[in-house]
């Protein structure tokens, strides 16, 4: 019997105001898989992200999360209380396109602020656990540093290994590379793609082709709110479908 997914996702609907952005999304994520999003700019992908985390509030359908279950349908609504948000939160990590540090806190306070403050972690064990995952991204001797001081590719290294810092069962990462100049975008990559052979369970939406080829298990393409085509990267990208996937491979690749 196949192991239950780690995320079940069960008809997904946003909408904003008179505006359905969502239009009921269902999705499995087992543990240990790596899922890519491609798809248009407006297609639904970043709110569908911030939904799973509850950065955006859902208008409809379920989620289950390691023993969470919300129902964000209008009358049976459960939605997640305070506390269950900051729970949901601390072990989804998630990496915008825009690497946001804290600016006015340095490298390694940035990297241990969520684990002192959310988790409760004793400082001392936070310093130690955060040094190391500085070290392994070859950031260590920035540790003392402002975010300002690095380069762009340095700084969403830094945002992914203070995601990394809670111990997420889940990451989410919305376009991490888009920002970066094109010299700084392998480094990001490459840090990710380590992370997906470790067995890190990631969802992320990307415009790098060649990556989500190579790196992902599964490629998922967002059209107008729906995923409209789900598989393995070389039957979705190799073999598209629809016109629509076909004319926006054209584009991207
Ligand atoms: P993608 O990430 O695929 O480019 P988004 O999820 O960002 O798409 O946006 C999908 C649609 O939802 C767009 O039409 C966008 O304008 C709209 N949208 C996203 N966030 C909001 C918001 N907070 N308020 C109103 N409309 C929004
Ligand atoms: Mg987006």
């Amino acid at each position: 019997m196949e192991a239950a997914p780690l995320v079940r996702i069960r008809d997904l609907k946003k909408s904003f105001g008179a505006h359905p952005v969502l239009k009921g999304v269902s999705l499995d994520v087992h543990a240990g898989e790596v899922v890519s999003i491609i798809g248009a700019s407006g297609s639904g992908k970043s709110t569908f992200l911030r939904c799973i985390n509850v950065l955006e509030m859902p208008s409809g359908g379920t989620m289950d999360f390691e023993g969470f279950h919300f129902d964000y349908e209008e009358g049976a609504r459960r939605a997640p209380t305070a506390g269950q948000l900051r729970e949901l939160r601390a072990r989804i990590g998630m990496v915008f396109q825009s690497y946001n540090l804290w600016p006015h806190m340095s490298v390694l306070e940035n990297v241990i602020e969520a684990p002192i403050r959310v988790k409760g972690e004793a400082p001392a064990d936070a310093v130690a656990k955060a040094e190391e995952l500085l070290a392994r991204i070859g950031l260590a001797e920035k540790r003392h540093a402002y975010p300002s001081r690095l380069s762009g590719g340095q700084q969403q290294r830094v945002a992914i290994v203070r995601a990394l810092a809670m111990q997420p069962r889940l990451m989410l990462f919305d376009e991490v590379t888009s920002a970066l100049d094109p010299e700084l975008v392998g480094e990001v990559l490459s840090l990710m793609a380590s992370l997906a052979g470790e067995g890190m369970t990631m969802l992320l939406v990307t415009h790098e082709i060649g990556f989500a080829r190579e790196v992902s298990n599964r490629v998922l393409f967002f059209d107008q709110g729906v995923i409209a085509e789900d598989g393995p990267p070389g039957e979705v990208l190799r073999q598209p479908r629809s016109e629509r996937l076909k004319q926006f491979l054209r584009r991207v690749l």
